[in-house]
């Protein structure tokens, strides 16, 4: 997969949207769904994605799809800065998989980091759901 391409109905986030999957949700309305990364790379690693918009990637969205978006990212990167009290916040996201993208479906990412921790590998270690529950209702908490 790369930039360019078409939208593929099945991939995991359209799956989450549609209820097909199950998330880990932080907050969502009618626009926008946050909900914390299965395979974190720190503590409270989550993602924010359109609920509506069909982009593939940044390139491709409509304007007041980057605007729910980058709000929604704002709000999440403030809570989770409020509940986990991070030393930092990396607000980023990928286009094309030369890029680091392996889903395909606009998202942003929200990984608080910690001073002195290193980034988990990209993709990798799945988290306890559990906890990962415990984490979302921490951040929800201060919305
Ligand atoms: P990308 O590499 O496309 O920027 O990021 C995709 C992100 O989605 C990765 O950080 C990966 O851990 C996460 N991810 C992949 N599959 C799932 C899933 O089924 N559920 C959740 N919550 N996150 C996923």
């Amino acid at each position: 997969m790369s930039l360019y391409g078409t939208y593929d109905e099945a991939n995991i986030f359209a799956r989450i949207v549609r209820g097909e999957m199950p998330a880990v949700k932080v907050f969502e309305d009618d626009q926008v769904l946050a909900f914390m990364d299965v395979f974190p790379q720190s503590k409270g690693h989550a993602l924010v994605i359109s609920k509506v918009s069909k982009a593939r990637n940044l390139l491709e969205a409509e304007q007041q799809t980057v605007a729910a978006l980058a709000a929604a990212a704002q709000k999440l990167a403030k809570a989770a800065a409020a509940a986990l009290k991070p030393d930092g916040v990396v607000v980023t996201q990928f286009n094309g998989a030369p890029a680091g993208q392996t889903v395909f479906h606009l998202h942003f990412h929200v990984i608080p980091r910690y001073e002195g921790e290193p980034l988990g590998r990209h993709g990798e270690g799945m988290a306890d759901i559990e906890e990962l529950k415990a984490l979302a209702a921490k951040i929800a908490a201060e919305l």
